[in-house]
């Protein structure tokens, strides 16, 4: 019955706060206080558009994406947080490629086809991106990973040496060194003594 009178009256703010007295602003959603308990308008609206509360997990979602039009037509109770989201990354892709079903790649933010991509997860937090993309990303980061150090040159105790020098100085192959520093992260110190047939 009240929920029909703010239809008709179409100015469903003004018409909660007159008929419960303290209104508020949280996170730029209205809401007011009903008997000592803080409800949302769009809760209480959706609710009543519903007939009952709303069930458990139920997210509301404002169409026109203003928190404060809380009319019944701009409001959709969505059944859980996922399918908010959803709607939501439907109305994004629609707005900056045309096409509400493609995604964008979490490496090169390109929108596409999911057909063209790797899908991670689902519902309230889903990854999309392109096989090459997520490869290409893998590669940068190794290489920014792997140290000034861990090419060419070798500076220990002072002295500065390429692989091949370390090595003849150590007794212990080249490609060791290599492997024990790039490969298993050994300190330099370590890579460069244990096992050692030369005295340094
Ligand atoms: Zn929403
Ligand atoms: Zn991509």
């Amino acid at each position: 019955m009240h929920y029909r009178r703010w239809r008709i009256h179409g100015d469903t703010e003004t018409t909660l706060k007159a008929a419960n007295g303290d209104g508020y602003l949280q996170g730029g959603y209205p809401g007011h206080q009903v008997d000592g308990v803080r409800v949302f308008d769009h809760v209480k609206v959706a609710e009543l558009a519903l007939g009952k509360p709303l069930p458990p997990g139920a997210v509301v979602h404002h169409v026109n994406e203003i928190k404060t039009d809380c009319r019944p037509e701009n409001l959709v109770i969505c059944p859980n947080k996922a399918y908010h989201n959803l709607i939501h990354a439907r109305m994004r892709a629609l707005d900056a490629c045309g096409d509400a079903n493609k995604r964008a790649c979490r490496y090169c933010k390109e929108y596409d086809s999911l057909e063209n991509m790797r899908v991670y997860g689902n519902g309230a937090s889903t990854a999309y991106w392109h096989t090459q993309c997520n490869r290409d990303a893998a590669k940068a980061t190794y290489y920014a990973n792997r140290g000034p150090l861990k090419v060419g040159v070798l500076e220990f105790g002072g002295e500065r040496g390429t692989y091949a020098l370390w090595s003849q100085k150590t007794g212990i192959k080249s490609s060791t060194i290599s492997m024990r520093i790039n490969k298993y992260g050994w300190s330099l110190d370590r890579a460069l003594t244990e096992g050692a047939k030369n005295e340094r």
